[in-house]
């Protein structure tokens, strides 16, 4: 591993301000790839820091803020308060979570392993970087995310897990998080503190779809924070799961996943809400699913409609073709098994 400057600090503002006296912030520099980082659980950094992915030469430990109130779970009038500093064990396990949100509680106890759940954190969790295999092996000099314009390995590659939504001719990585879809689902917001002050964004605006620039994954700015995310109270909250598909039953990462929540008159889909996992480069709402169902009975035939709809833009490539299929029964399944929770 590269040598680096390690800090630490007890609170946001030290935390901003280490990381603005250790770098020369440049604004045009991608957050993910910014010389300072955060260092939370360092489940996900150390691990590229080791294999030479990340070369970060100044690091700010913010494990101290998890005894602020960014290390916090609150449920309240206003919501769930999840500190973003709170482990993901944490959270998976919390009652009142359990209880009001089922859906984030189980895609943060289905991702990864105990150990990791342990010790990861749920702003680091967002963050998480890809698990293309040709971004983590920088033996392969073409990765656009690592080496903007030097073509994607991947394309003609090994792409079984690879992404089918929201992919670009520049890069089909996979989101890898569970608990990120459960977040855009129920419409949580990001707080967020800088050297520019704070401020609070919709989560579906803090990943960027790869486009032309895979390199900037997020809309963070060099030095930004995130401190917590809010998830409003919605009559959907409680009737809400998610479903993961993958190669083996624990410790995997997604093939395919869906966070669902629904609000039900008896048999009829009052409001729904959709997010796709596994399949899409970015977290992913599905949002022409959501009306596709929405004041309907869940008969197969809408089911599939639903499901069609969800995945009619995917754009498979090589050896993924298979998610498309696995995407809309995994999706179909877990609308199912919603609609039959007792609440
Ligand atoms: C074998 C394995 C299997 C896994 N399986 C899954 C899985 O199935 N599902 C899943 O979702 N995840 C999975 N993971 C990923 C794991 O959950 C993440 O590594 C973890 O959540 C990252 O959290 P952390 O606190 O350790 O982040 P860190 O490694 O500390 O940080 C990650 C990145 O986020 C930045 N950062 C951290 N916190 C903040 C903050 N508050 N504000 C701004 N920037 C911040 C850091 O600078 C860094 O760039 C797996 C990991 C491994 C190793
Ligand atoms: S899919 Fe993205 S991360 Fe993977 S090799 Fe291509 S450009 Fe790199």
């Amino acid at each position: 591993m590269r040598p680096f400057h390690y800090t630490r600090a007890d609170n946001a503002s030290a935390a901003i301000a280490a990381q603005q006296a250790q770098a020369s912030i440049d604004k045009n520099e991608p957050s993910v790839f910014a010389r300072s980082q955060y260092l939370d659980g360092g489940t996900n950094l150390m691990d590229l820091m080791r294999i030479d992915v990340m070369r970060p030469e100044n690091v700010t430990d913010i494990n101290g803020l998890s005894r602020t109130p960014s290390g916090n779970i609150q449920l309240g009038s206003k919501g769930l308060w999840l500190g973003a500093m709170a482990r993901m064990a944490e959270a998976a396990d919390h009652p009142d979570v359990k209880q009001a949100y089922p859906v984030i509680a189980q895609s943060l106890m289905l991702a990864a392993s105990a150990q990791i759940r342990n010790m990861a954190s749920l702003g680091g969790n967002v963050l998480q970087r890809t698990r293309c295999s040709y971004f983590r092996d920088t033996s392969y000099t073409t990765c656009n995310k690592r080496n903007p314009g030097a073509g994607c390995a991947a394309m003609d590659g090994v792409n079984r897990m690879h992404a089918i939504l929201g992919v670009s001719d520049q890069c089909i990585a996979t989101y890898a998080g569970d608990f990120a879809h459960a977040l855009i689902a129920l419409e949580a917001v990001v707080d967020i503190a800088g050297p520019n002050g704070s401020r609070t964004i919709p989560f579906a605006k803090l990943h960027k779809a790869p486009g032309d620039t895979p390199h900037i994954e997020t809309t963070l700015q060099p030095g930004e924070l995130i401190t917590a995310f809010v998830v409003p109270p919605a009559p959907f909250a409680k009737r809400s799961l998610y479903l993961k598909v993958r190669d083996r039953e624990s410790y995997e990462f997604a093939l395919a996943s869906a966070a669902v929540a629904l609000d039900m008159d008896g048999d009829t889909v009052r409001e729904a809400r959709i997010a796709l996992g596994g399949v899409s480069a970015l977290p992913w709402r599905a949002r022409t699913a959501e009306e596709a169902i929405k004041g309907q009975t869940l008969t197969d035939g809408v089911l599939q409609a639903a499901a069609n709809t969800a995945y009619a833009e995917s754009k498979p490539r090589g050896d993924n073709k298979f998610k498309v299929e696995l995407g809309r029964q995994t999706l179909m399944r877990a609308l199912r098994e919603a609609a039959a929770m007792e609440i």
